[in-house]
């Protein structure tokens, strides 16, 4: 007798969620279906074909001329390594922006390399400061490399990229700029930045299944990574290795590419593409407006000032004397809605609702409003019935005036 499952399994069906909260985000119909399409070979010419368009789409996302622009099989967090595991060598210095929790995850990757950190902190909750960075590179002229999160989804922070990028070339250092959740949601511009290794991540405002992190290299970090005379650390995530199969001429096999994965994104690019980005960016502006209209009559407060706030990550204090996983737990189970946790030195202290990429919807912004108004009635939180709603309504009416 053969050993047999100690469960009885069932086919899976997941409960329909609205996801609310740091990624993944709402996936539309059309990029699940591109899922379900046939598997093919990763070297068959037709499949060839649509990686040559995803990595136009990919360009366009980024807004960068770069050749080397492509996907990495794994979720965001291997984009961020392959960054570091291919620019940092043992004994270089690296400046790295620590403003919440996916800066501290920078620091781990330089120490991992065998490079040598030095770390800049900034408040959580409030973004990169330009001139600790230059004090940093002052102290520090011989840094190679600079890091930093563009938008800190642990906090809910938007840094001036295209300031930093700058202070690192006055001082010739290259850039690693995490835009896990920027891209999509607000501007991130590569060329314009002069970025050199930037990263994101398919599930939060792009609204594609987890799992992929697409990444773009500037001709200044490729020539620095085909300088280099240590291997990587890495052999999967050697870029080196990797030329082969995404480079311009030759295509070799390296390993099994996701290709079903791979045609999702395809799709949620495409969408993001015949949306438009500069639409896609104000309507990401105006649901965080009205949601933000709404949660004041709530008189919840957010974690950011409106200067730095990210309009896809609205991290926010949790009311006074309410429990923070009761009140997630029934928005879960009584009304379908996750929204986020706090993170590390922010547990239990504030909710990130995140509105990303397909999830920044109207009906969203209302059924979360709606969801909230009760809930936190039940904990004791007052709010006129209906005003949360009515104030979202308003504050969308004053846009479309505005427009
Ligand atoms: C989500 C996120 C990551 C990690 O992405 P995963 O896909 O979860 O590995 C990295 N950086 C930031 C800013 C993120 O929000």
């Amino acid at each position: 007798m053969l050993m047999q499952p100690e469960i009885t399994p069932n086919a899976y069906t997941p409960p329909q969620r609205r996801l609310l909260g740091p990624g993944p985000s709402d996936i539309s119909t059309r990029v699940l279906q591109a899922l379900a399409k046939p598997t093919i070979g990763y070297l068959d010419p037709s499949f060839v074909g649509m990686m040559e368009e995803l990595k136009s789409l990919l360009r366009y996302a980024f807004q960068t001329r770069n050749a080397l622009t492509f996907p990495v099989s794994g979720p965001g967090s291997a984009g961020m390594e392959m960054c570091f595991v291919n620019l940092v060598n043992h004994g270089d210095k690296v400046i790295v922006c620590r403003n919440g929790v996916f800066g501290g995850r920078m620091v781990e990757n330089v120490e991992r390399c065998g490079g040598v950190p030095v770390i800049i902190d900034d408040t959580w909750g409030t973004p990169v400061d330009p001139q600790k960075v230059r004090d940093a590179f002052r102290l520090h002229p011989d840094a190679k490399v600079l890091a930093f999160v563009h938008a800190e989804t642990s906090t809910g922070a938007l840094s001036d990229a295209d300031t930093l990028c700058r202070i690192a070339r006055e001082h010739g250092a290259l850039t690693i700029v995490d835009a896990v959740t920027s891209l999509g949601g607000v501007p991130v511009l590569v060329d314009q930045w002069q970025a050199d290794a930037t990263y994101s991540g398919s599930q939060k405002c792009l609204s594609c299944t987890p799992g992929l992190s697409p990444i773009t290299f500037s001709e200044r970090a490729v020539e620095v990574v085909k300088a280099r005379n240590q291997k990587s650390q890495s052999w999967f995530l050697d870029l080196n290795l990797l030329l082969g199969y995404w480079g311009e001429t030759t295509r070799t096999y390296h390993h099994t590419a996701p290709t079903n994965s791979l045609y999702a994104l395809h799709e949620s690019l495409l969408v993001l593409q015949q949306e438009g980005l500069e639409n896609a960016w104000s309507r990401h502006r105006s649901n965080h407006q009205a949601l933000k209209a709404g949660l004041a009559e709530m008189g919840i407060e957010f974690v950011v000032t409106e200067d730095a706030r990210l309009p896809q990550l609205n991290s926010i204090h949790i009311p006074g004397g309410v429990d923070d996983k009761q009140v997630r737990a029934t928005l879960l189970q009584q009304h379908g809605i996750e929204i986020g946790a706090g993170l590390g030195a922010l547990a239990g202290k504030i909710w990130r609702i995140g509105l990303m990429g397909y999830s920044s919807r109207v009906e969203n912004v209302i059924a979360c409003l709606t969801a909230m108004e009760t809930v936190l009635g039940s904990h004791g939180v007052r709010a006129e019935k209906g005003a949360a709603v009515a104030a979202a309504y308003r504050a969308y009416a004053e846009q479309s005036v505005g427009r």
